[in-house]
This record gives C-alpha cells, sequence and structure tokens, in this order.
C-alpha cells in the first residue's frame, strides 16, 4: 500500500504518472489511504479497508457483537453463527464419531446443541424464560433471530444478549470438559455458572445516573429471581 511520489514534476508528458525529475526534490513513501488519496503516514484502518473481502452484514451481527459483550463469549457465538464449532457432525469428515455427550443423541450438531437438546435447552429456558416473556424455542435459527431483534424492553434487550452469549459459552465449555472427561456438571450447576457470570459482567459496567441501562442488575434480578 506503499507508493513512490516524486513530487512537483514540471515534464511536459502526461503518461498517467510523471516522469521522475531530480528538480523536484527527493522521492518521498507515502501510504495509499484510498484510490485517490495519498498520506505520509500509515493506517491499519485504511488499509484494512482496501485488502479486505466487503460482504453483507449478516442479520444477526447485533446480537454477536454489542458494547456489553465478553469477547471471549462473543467469539464462540460468532463460530456458532458461522457453524464453525467443532461439533459431531462436521468432525465426521475426520472419521471421528462424536455423540452429544450432555444428553446421548448420536447426532451431535449444531442445532442440536443448540438449543435442541434438553440439557442446553433446560439451561437456556430456565435462564431467560421469563426475561424474553415466554419466548424461548429450542430452534436455533428461531432464538438467534429473536436474540438479535424483538420487542423487548431495552434492558431486557441486552440482558437477553448477555444470557445468550454467556450460556452458550458455558454450555459449549461443559460439553469440551465431558469429552475430555474433566468435568461433569448438571444442567442446573451451569444454569447457575451462567447466572453468576451475568451477573459478574453487569457489575463493573456502573452506569451512572440517568444512563439507558441503569438497572441492569436489578432486571437481571427480576427476571430470574426463583418464587
Ligand atoms: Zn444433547
Amino acid at each position: 500500500m506503499a507508493a513512490l511520489h516524486s513530487s512537483g514534476s514540471t515534464t511536459g508528458y502526461n503518461w498517467g504518472e510523471p516522469v521522475p525529475d531530480t528538480n523536484g526534490g527527493s522521492d518521498i513513501v507515502l501510504w495509499k489511504h484510498s484510490d485517490d488519496s495519498y498520506k505520509p503516514y500509515f493506517s491499519s484502518t485504511r488499509t484494512w479497508d482496501q485488502i479486505r473481502e466487503r460482504k453483507a452484514a449478516v442479520f444477526w451481527c447485533k446480537g454477536v457483537w454489542f458494547a456489553q459483550e465478553v469477547p471471549r463469549f462473543s467469539f464462540i457465538v460468532w463460530l456458532a453463527a458461522r457453524n464453525r464449532l467443532s461439533t459431531g457432525d462436521r468432525m465426521r469428515a475426520w472419521g471421528i464419531q462424536q455423540a452429544c455427550v450432555l444428553c446421548g443423541e448420536p447426532d451431535e450438531t449444531r442445532d442440536h446443541i443448540l438449543f435442541a437438546c434438553p440439557y442446553s435447552f433446560t439451561v437456556w429456558d430456565s435462564l431467560v424464560n421469563r426475561l424474553s416473556g415466554n419466548m424461548t424455542d429450542p430452534d436455533w435459527l428461531t432464538t438467534l433471530q429473536f436474540v438479535t431483534a424483538n420487542n423487548l424492553q431495552i434492558l431486557d434487550k441486552i440482558l437477553l444478549k448477555m444470557a445468550f452469549q454467556t450460556s452458550i459459552y458455558h454450555i459449549w465449555k461443559e460439553r469440551n470438559e465431558r469429552r475430555h472427561q474433566t468435568g461433569f456438571r448438571t444442567a442446573s450447576q451451569v444454569m447457575r455458572i451462567v447466572d453468576k457470570a451475568v451477573r459478574n459482567r453487569i457489575t463493573p459496567l456502573r452506569y451512572t445516573a440517568g444512563h439507558k441501562y441503569v438497572g441492569l442488575m436489578q432486571r437481571w434480578f427480576e427476571v430470574t429471581a426463583t418464587s
């Protein structure tokens, strides 16, 4: 993306590039910032914009990436949304047979684990049934669409996204720990871990009075309180 630029050529020829002319001064290195903009400094953003392949934004973008996210949780959700988690159906290509370690279903797929699996659905449903207004659904696409766009009030929208990525992260972690025989938790234990992880994420946010997200923790307690 760097271009040599000969400054101030005065020759009469114009074949697109001016002929080098020592009277015009020394060549200097410029960075291409866009098709017709060259600057003496490097910009990773401008360079990335020029070399990356642009694609239309995916519908679930805002359900995965948002201000209150935990990046390592968002990453797992992103893999899930792209169906790139190493689930049994994808590992078959490498000769590995993998049933669902959470419930025993022989065909372990993304859609099974999120959230057709009775184990996963128990975690997800027990956490967000009230928050979602009874809209929990075992179907992956339905869930992803609902988490991304819904008519919930503003605090509930954020809490739903937080619960979504935290649940997926911890369900996938539990799946991996069972697979490698390094852990074995019940659905209600994972549910409590997710609940605590959501609270731990809310605590440091500290929105000041008047901010639209004030009351996030109180709202989380309201919708998860067991009566
Ligand atoms: Zn299962």
